[in-house]
């Protein structure tokens, strides 16, 4: 069963003004569960599914846990999200919304964590926010879209959280037979995790998150995605909180939809106009949505950023 929708693919005139490239808008945010999640996890829970699953578990209160959760509703199987105290009232909302069962346990997450690591001992299938082969193989369907559309980019801007969107691109660029196509990965400081392993040329973790896009906020990148450092181009930058949430901002005037910070990242790349977009003919972003920003709180953040 496929959990996730086929996404429009734009061309956006106001994102690429000044530049000579065409820029393509990848609208994942119009995924029924906000985000590209759907894809992975759906893929993910299809396939647990058809391997005899009969429950899942998550720990993220974020996007992953809502996809989660849309993907149980989906598939008739019943979800479990764990999550800490410091959860906003609206995530779990949302995810009781889709019917999910949300237990609140711990001050932070790593209790919440540990708490659903224990009830998956008990039979049911933990489903990974970024690092699990499966979801990345659901991602890279993104890319099977974009070749059928007829657009073939010739650079890619994402942003990365663990980088499981980053290592399921570059699974579906390298089974389009696209590998060469480079991408600029995008994060914000206090969540840089990819750019310190870059700097470093090392696997190495961050000793806290401090970013407000708190969808980007994973200490460590998967190891996949460090490995893939190795193997794919893949152009590291880090943008500010503020230029972040500006860009959120600018889209949502622009373009009518509401993005969570963590991909107003990439769309803050983009309007920088950074050297690596110069010579470029089309440029694919990939619009990697969120549920979890209002426009008062992107509005309170500009202000006091
Ligand atoms: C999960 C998420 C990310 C980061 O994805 P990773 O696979 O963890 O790198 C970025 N943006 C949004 C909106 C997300 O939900």
């Amino acid at each position: 069963m496929t959990i996730h929708i086929q996404t429009p693919l734009i061309e956006s005139l106001s994102v690429g003004k000044e530049l000579s490239a065409k820029v393509w808008l990848k609208m994942e945010a119009l995924q029924p569960c906000g985000s590209f999640k759907a894809r992975g996890v759906g893929y993910a829970c299809s396939k647990y599914a058809s391997q005899g699953a009969c429950a899942f578990i998550s720990s993220s209160g974020g996007n992953a846990g809502l996809a989660v959760a849309y993907s149980g509703r989906c598939l008739s199987i019943p979800v479990t999200v764990v999550v800490p105290v410091t959860t906003k009232q609206k995530a779990i909302d949302l995810m009781e919304q889709e019917g999910a069962t949300v237990v609140v346990q711990g001050e932070l997450w790593i209790e919440a964590h540990q708490h659903a690591m224990s009830l998956a001992k008990q039979g049911a299938v933990y489903i990974h926010p970024f690092d699990d082969p499966y979801l990345w193989e659901g991602h890279a369907s993104l890319i099977d879209e974009v070749k059928a559309a007829g657009v073939k980019p010739d650079l890619i801007v994402l942003s990365v959280g663990g980088g499981g969107l980053l290592s399921g691109v570059v699974m579906g660029l390298q089974r389009n037979d696209w590998q060469e196509i480079p991408i600029l990965a995008v994060e914000t400081q206090g969540a840089d995790s990819l750019a310190v392993a870059v700097a470093a040329k090392e696997h190495i973790a961050l000793s806290a998150i401090s970013s407000i896009a708190t969808s980007l906020g994973a200490t460590k990148v998967a190891g996949q995605a460090f490995a893939l450092l190795q193997q794919h181009p893949i152009i590291s930058q880090v943008v500010s909180d503020k230029q972040a949430v500006d860009a959120c901002l600018n889209f949502l005037d622009e373009h009518r939809v509401l993005v969570e910070p963590a991909c107003g990242a990439s769309l803050a790349a983009i309007y920088q106009h950074s050297e690596i977009l110069h010579n470029k003919q089309n440029i694919l972003v990939i619009i990697c949505g969120g549920v979890g920003a209002t426009v008062e709180q992107l509005n309170q953040w500009s202000h006091s950023l």
